[in-house]
């Protein structure tokens, strides 16, 4: 696994930082979002470092489509299959942690 100094997100793989899991497998990792905008707000990661969902599209497509499917389980598990899938991507959109995440809100009835 290739992972980056000093990214948040490699240390909560790595077990250094606490975080709730939600889902983990050989390639991505999922944990609750510590300050969550839906009754259910999952960041689903993958265990490599890339800096946003660009960079993973470019190199490891199909992980990008686990991660999608991911997402598709949970929401399963917990609001009928019903989701948003959100990747902040750069400072200007609000991205503020620069190892890509999937913002998974689901759990009820989302506003637009
Ligand atoms: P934004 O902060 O604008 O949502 P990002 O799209 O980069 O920017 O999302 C980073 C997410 O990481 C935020 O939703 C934030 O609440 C979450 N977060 C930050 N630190 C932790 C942590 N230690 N455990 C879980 N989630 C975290």
């Amino acid at each position: 696994m290739s992972q980056e100094n000093d990214c948040l997100f490699c240390k909560i793989i790595a077990g250094d930082i606490p975080s709730t899991k939600v889902y983990e497998d050989d390639t991505v990792y999922a944990f609750k979002d510590i300050n969550p905008k839906a009754k259910v707000h999952v960041l689903i990661v993958p265990k490599d470092h890339y800096p946003n969902v660009a960079a993973l599209a470019k190199a490891e497509p199909a992980r990008l489509a686990h991660i999608v499917e991911v997402a598709k389980s949970i929401a399963d598990s917990e609001f009928h299959g019903e989701y948003r899938l959100v990747f902040n991507t750069g400072v200007d959109a609000g991205q503020t942690v620069f190892h890509v995440h999937a913002h998974v809100l689901t759990g009820e009835v989302l506003d637009e």
